[in-house]
């Protein structure tokens, strides 16, 4: 028989044992099963965007707190969707989609609820 595994810290126990006595954790019979669980990416979408200079305000914040993002942006977005199509296969309005690292998600909501309390309304 195989042993089982915790997921946190990867320690190895004889069959019979469920719980992992450092972590206090149901053990698992293969870590490949955790791995493949686990999200391939900690990013979590904090904005999508028609708007450049909105953009550039969030991301310029997200620098000076050092809150770690991946910026999308192009005309080809709805492609990154899963059954996304491009309209006649010709570009669509530009747009970017801003993601940051996910544990710090409430953070760049913040930041970005204070830039656009300090931005002009939109006229019209
Ligand atoms: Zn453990």
């Amino acid at each position: 028989m195989r042993g089982m595994f915790c997921p946190e810290c990867g320690g190895e126990y004889r069959p019979g044992f469920t719980v992992c006595a450092d972590c206090n954790v149901a053990l698992v019979s293969s870590l490949e099963e955790v791995q493949a669980a686990r999200p391939v990416a900690e990013l979590e979408e904090l904005l999508a965007t028609h708007d450049p200079e909105e953009l550039g305000e969030i991301v310029g914040r997200l620098e000076e707190e050092e809150i770690p993002y991946v910026v999308h942006a192009g005309t080809a977005l709805p492609l990154e969707d899963e059954k996304g199509e491009l309209r006649r296969g010709r570009p669509e309005p530009w747009e970017a989609r801003l993601l940051v690292h996910g544990p710090r998600l409430e953070e760049g909501e913040q930041l970005l609820a204070e830039v656009r309390a300090a931005r002009p309304l939109p006229r019209g």
